[in-house]
Parts: structure tokens; C-alpha cells; sequence
């Protein structure tokens, strides 16, 4: 009997132990699952880097002589990086060319076959402005590669954030014509792709070359999870990009226009970006935000303008910041398209990857 008793309280004392152990393992689960309600997935760590992204095929795609967009925009913006010790500070990716079905996401087949046939007899002009070579059909598929190699490495946690120094540029782009300088929009692959590969609902794009994005426009005007909000000399190339453009059907309000004239300064740039685009995105709460950032608003550029310096980049860019900050765990992906005086390009792009390296940062 007293054996029994024995093996009986031998028998309790394991079953308390194994209650306590039980009841530890649930209170750990309740803590992770505590942990994972107060920390949402997007949440990622603050010390992250941010990426360059680059190919030195990007100096293949050649427009032909006397051409603004010319490979030396590329070579002066990495040149002053590495001699401002910026580059060494960089998380390096050297992307791949996209595939096509992630380009059909937004251009035509017939579009694509034209830009490959188009390279089969180089020189070749789409118009005036937006001439390829042998090698630009590549080029662009990288620059969009590059685009989608961002994507990912600010969707997990290589990087903080990052900027895509890619050529030929974008925002030009229609989903069935090429035009001023532009072969494939980028920035709006990206946004289908972090749509459709990374679950992302709602994106911001913020496109401030001093040039309208048209193709951006076309590409999302009725579609409601992509707000565009585009700053502009007017009038100007490409002719579109009225206040009154706004969008259609479901995407009335998602397309934030405001053209500026002649002359626009960093103050001026600065309070628009305050007024309008600070309470539109806070409205919309876009979960990634993409830049189309042009330099060619800088006041040295030949081909618009304005009035901007160094500094107003970095104001924008840290506005910017604090929107992502705010509503995208501080996700930004930025894409150069144009700015065309070599000087104040590469200084205007040291100013903005300095202020994302260093605007917010945890020490
Ligand atoms: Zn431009």
C-alpha cells in the first residue's frame, strides 16, 4: 500500500511537473504570440544598410552621340560616390535582367518584340528623343531587374532601403510605346511585382523628376492601390499633367498632379511636398514607396527650369523618409531617371543616398 501511495505521489509530482513545464510552453506561446500582434510582420530591424543597386551594363544602352542621357551620367554619380567614401558604406547588388513575364505585368507583348527587333537593326529611333542600340533592349531589362532586386532586399532585411542607379530611364514609358528616353517603365513593373510577389496592397509612388511621368500615370489612372503623386515643371514636356488629372473610376484620387512653373526653388518644392503630399499619403498609408527621382529639376540641369539644389533633394528625400517612416517601416526604393548637368547630377545623387543612408537612423 505504502508503495502504492509512494508510486502515486512519484506519479503526481511528474504530472505537476509536466503541468508546469505545459503551463510554461503555453504561457511562451501566448508571449509569441503577444510579440508577434505588437510587432507586425513589416516590422524588420532599425540598423538596417542601404543598397546600391548597379550594373556596369548600364553603359551599353547608347542613344548616340550628343545625347543627353549618355553613359557619363552613370560613370560621373558612381565616380562621386566612391570619392565621398559613400559607395564603401553601401550594401552592393548587382542585379539580373527581368523576365519577361514580370515586364508583360505592364507593357504589351508587341512592345517587347519591337524593342527586340528594334535592337536587331541598331541604330534604331523610336522618335527623335528615344533612340537604342544593339544592347538597350538588355540594358533595360537590367534596369528593371534592378528595380525588382530592390524590391526584394527592402521586402526583407538586407536593406533599409535602397537606390537603383540604372539606365535607360522610365516614367516615359507607355504599356505600348516608347518615348523621351524611355523603353520600359520600371518603377511601375516594381510596383506589380511587390504587389504580386511581396503581398504589398497599397504603394506610393513619389516621382519628382522635373519631367511628368506620364507612363506611370496611364500605367495606374484607374487603379486604386497605387497612389502617383507627380511635381513638374508646366508647361513642358511631355504636355500632360494638369491639376485636374486625378483619375478614373475606382482610381479617382489616386493621381495627385501639381505642376509648377519656371523658376520652382527648394522652398517652393518643399512647402508642395509638406502641403499636398504629406496628407495625401497619410490618407492613402502606402506600404512601400517608390521614388522616381529625376535630378533634372536641379537649377545647373540644360534640359528644364527650375531652381532646386542639393539641398532640396535632400528635404524631399527626407520627407519622403518620414512618410515611409510613418506608414511602410521606413521601406523606400528609389530609381534615378533623369538629371543631366554630369556635376550636379552626381552631387544631387550623393545628397539623396547620404540622407537615405543617414535621415532616421539608429546609431
Ligand atoms: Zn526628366
Amino acid at each position: 500500500m505504502s508503495r502504492t501511495i509512494e508510486s502515486f505521489n512519484r506519479l503526481s509530482m511528474h504530472m505537476r511537473t509536466a503541468a508546469r513545464r505545459l503551463g510554461a510552453a503555453i504561457a511562451a506561446l501566448s508571449l509569441l504570440a503577444w510579440e508577434s500582434q505588437a510587432r507586425p510582420v513589416v516590422d524588420r530591424p532599425a540598423n538596417l544598410s542601404t543598397a546600391l543597386v548597379y550594373h556596369p551594363d548600364y553603359l551599353l544602352h547608347d542613344p548616340g552621340p550628343g545625347h543627353p542621357e549618355r553613359r557619363e551620367r552613370l560613370q560621373a554619380i558612381m565616380a562621386h560616390l566612391e570619392a565621398t567614401g559613400l559607395l564603401e558604406q553601401l550594401v552592393r547588388i548587382e542585379p539580373k535582367a527581368a523576365e519577361e513575364r514580370w515586364i508583360e505585368t505592364v507593357h504589351s507583348r508587341a512592345h517587347l518584340q519591337r524593342l527586340r527587333d528594334a535592337a536587331a537593326v541598331a541604330p534604331y529611333a523610336f522618335d527623335a528623343d528615344t533612340v537604342v542600340s544593339a544592347h538597350s533592349y538588355r540594358a533595360a531589362r537590367l534596369a528593371t531587374g534592378g528595380m525588382l532586386a530592390a524590391i526584394d532586399a527592402v521586402m526583407g532585411s538586407r536593406a533599409r532601403n535602397a537606390f537603383v542607379a540604372a539606365r535607360p530611364p522610365g516614367h516615359h514609358a507607355l504599356p505600348d510605346r516608347a518615348m523621351g528616353f524611355c523603353l520600359i517603365n520600371h518603377i511601375a513593373i516594381a510596383a506589380r511585382y511587390a504587389q504580386r510577389q511581396h503581398a504589398v496592397e497599397r504603394l506610393l509612388i513619389v516621382d519628382w523628376d522635373v519631367h511628368h511621368g506620364n507612363g506611370t500615370q496611364a500605367i495606374f489612372y484607374s487603379d486604386p492601390s497605387v497612389l502617383y503623386f507627380s511635381v513638374h515643371q508646366s508647361p513642358h514636356y511631355p504636355g500632360t499633367g494638369s491639376s485636374l488629372e486625378t483619375g478614373e473610376g475606382a482610381g479617382v484620387g489616386t493621381t495627385v498632379n501639381v505642376p509648377l512653373p519656371i523658376g520652382t526653388s527648394d522652398d517652393a518644392i518643399v512647402h508642395v511636398f509638406e502641403q499636398r503630399l504629406v496628407p495625401a499619403a497619410n490618407a492613402f498609408e502606402p506600404q512601400l514607396v517608390l521614388i522616381t527621382a529625376g535630378f533634372d529639376a536641379h537649377r545647373d540641369d540644360p534640359l528644364a527650369g527650375f531652381e532646386l539644389t542639393e539641398a532640396g533633394y535632400q528635404a524631399m528625400t527626407r520627407i519622403v523618409m518620414d512618410v515611409a517612416a510613418r506608414h511602410a517601416s521606413g521601406r523606400v526604393v528609389s530609381l534615378l531617371e533623369g538629371g543631366y548637368a554630369l556635376d550636379a547630377l552626381a552631387r544631387s545623387v550623393a545628397a539623396h543616398v547620404r540622407t537615405l543612408m543617414t535621415h532616421g537612423a539608429i546609431d
